[in-house]
């Protein structure tokens, strides 16, 4: 079994591996997706993982949560205020993209990992375009970066115990010169997925679905659903309902070729592309969890020609700061609004990467009776770095759910 630190994380368990000395090429280099031995200062080694986090952390980019003293967390109109501090201890300037982190003004991706895991994101999951310039910070050797998220706006909490809530979320660190991602992979012992040590929370008060589904209301900004040929939808045009009828079609299509695939095993090198090899499994048993996503994109949210889910034409069109994503959902909205930016209306009709239909997929995925998919690796190129090199990751990534019905039987 190979251990891949940070993805047991994010599977909820805390594994590290201590077996598989790892095959070096000549230069040195770890061979074909083997995760080298982490090396400390003092020479000893622990083989077949990343760095360990503390050991992380002091070298390169911590990242702490703190509570507020003594708070309980009550009633949902009372805030219960958290601290995120993302701190550079290297000795070297770095750059991180603000997308997807806690540093955002309004969360775009659930970056909760909570236990007992019985709490629902309130948040949204957010399905962006390309990284821009603007959304870089730099971090100078020593200097830090400090963010306040009101848990209440974001969690709801299901049981009235003590929690242990803590921060994950994918890096994105950029080389500040050239604009260019920094290949993060064990080689260079740079994770994923940074994550903070849990904090407590002592949950008292429970909130009640009525109270979930109000919120979504409020945030739709009370917009009533009108119907189009049967279909709900918020604040499209007859004009808007055509194009994504016809986008609907297409995607139910998708959704029901690549379930199929999937009962038949029949694609293993597209499945190998998109979610990675297991040495534990043979093509004869792909990973379960993933069929599991795409049988119910096929059959909850395009049963026989139809669509169960609300599209939202208005209520992202006039966020500016949305101008280039393509889409969002709320991933605990049990009305399945979907709601679609700027991006949406530019991609393509038919199917292929970045698609008005592979965007269906995608947002569908996250919802949590669907797929709860989490965006934690976008882009081609990523994507095939995550399948390799963090397989289970790749498998709850919502960009790769969608790649591979994109680009089934192959990418036009
Ligand atoms: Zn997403």
């Amino acid at each position: 079994m190979m251990h891949f630190g940070r993805y047991l994380v994010v599977a909820g368990f805390m594994v590290r591996g201590i077996e598989a000395l790892t095959l070096r090429s000549a230069d040195g280099r770890p061979v074909d997706g083997e995760i080298p031995p982490w090396q400390a200062d003092d020479g000893s080694t622990l083989p077949g993982s990343y760095e360990p986090n503390d050991a992380f952390a002091k070298r390169q980019l911590e990242l702490t949560v703190s509570a507020p003293a003594g708070a309980e967390l009550r009633e949902s109109a009372v805030p219960y205020p958290i601290t995120v501090t993302l701190q550079n201890n290297g000795e070297q300037k770095v750059s991180i993209s603000k997308r997807g982190s806690p540093f955002e003004p309004e969360l775009r991706a659930d970056i909760f990992w909570t236990d007992p895991p019985t709490s629902s994101y309130l948040g949204r999951s957010v399905n962006h375009g390309h990284a821009m310039h603007q959304e870089l910070l730099d971090l100078n050797p020593g200097e830090s970066l400090s963010a306040t998220i009101d848990l209440q706006k974001y969690l709801a909490f299901h049981e009235p115990v003590n929690y242990k809530v803590s921060i994950k979320y994918n890096l994105q660190l950029y080389n500040s010169a050239s604009f260019k991602k920094v290949s993060l992979t064990p080689e260079n012992a740079i994770q994923h997925v940074i994550e903070a040590t849990a904090i407590q929370v002592p949950v008292r008060g429970v909130r009640s679905e009525e109270d979930v589904d109000q919120l979504f209301k409020v945030r739709r900004k009370g917009q009533a659903t009108r119907e189009w040929n049967g279909w709900q939808n918020v604040g499209c045009s007859d004009d808007e309902m055509e194009v994504i009828q016809d986008a609907a079609a297409i995607a139910s299509q998708m959704a029901h070729s690549a379930y199929d695939t999937f009962v038949k095993e029949k694609a293993t090198e597209l499945y190998t592309r998109w979610f990675g090899w297991d040495a534990a499994r043979d093509s004869k048993s792909w990973d379960p969890k993933v069929k599991t996503i795409y049988e119910n994109i096929s059959t909850q949210i395009f049963p026989e020609d139809k669509h169960n889910f609300v599209p939202d034409c208005s209520t992202c069109k006039s966020d500016p700061d949305y101008s280039y994503t393509y889409a969002y959902v709320y991933s605990s909205d049990k009305q399945k609004v979907m709601y679609y930016c700027a991006g949406f209306w530019q991609a393509t009709p038919k199917r292929d990467r970045d698609s008005k239909p592979g965007t269906m997929i995608h947002e569908a995925s996250h919802y949590s009776d669907i797929g709860k998919t989490q965006d934690l690796a976008y882009g081609t190129s990523e994507l095939i770095e995550i399948a390799e090199e963090e397989p289970e990751t790749a498998r709850q990534n919502a960009d790769s759910i969608e790649a591979f019905a994109e680009c089934n039987p192959s990418c036009p």
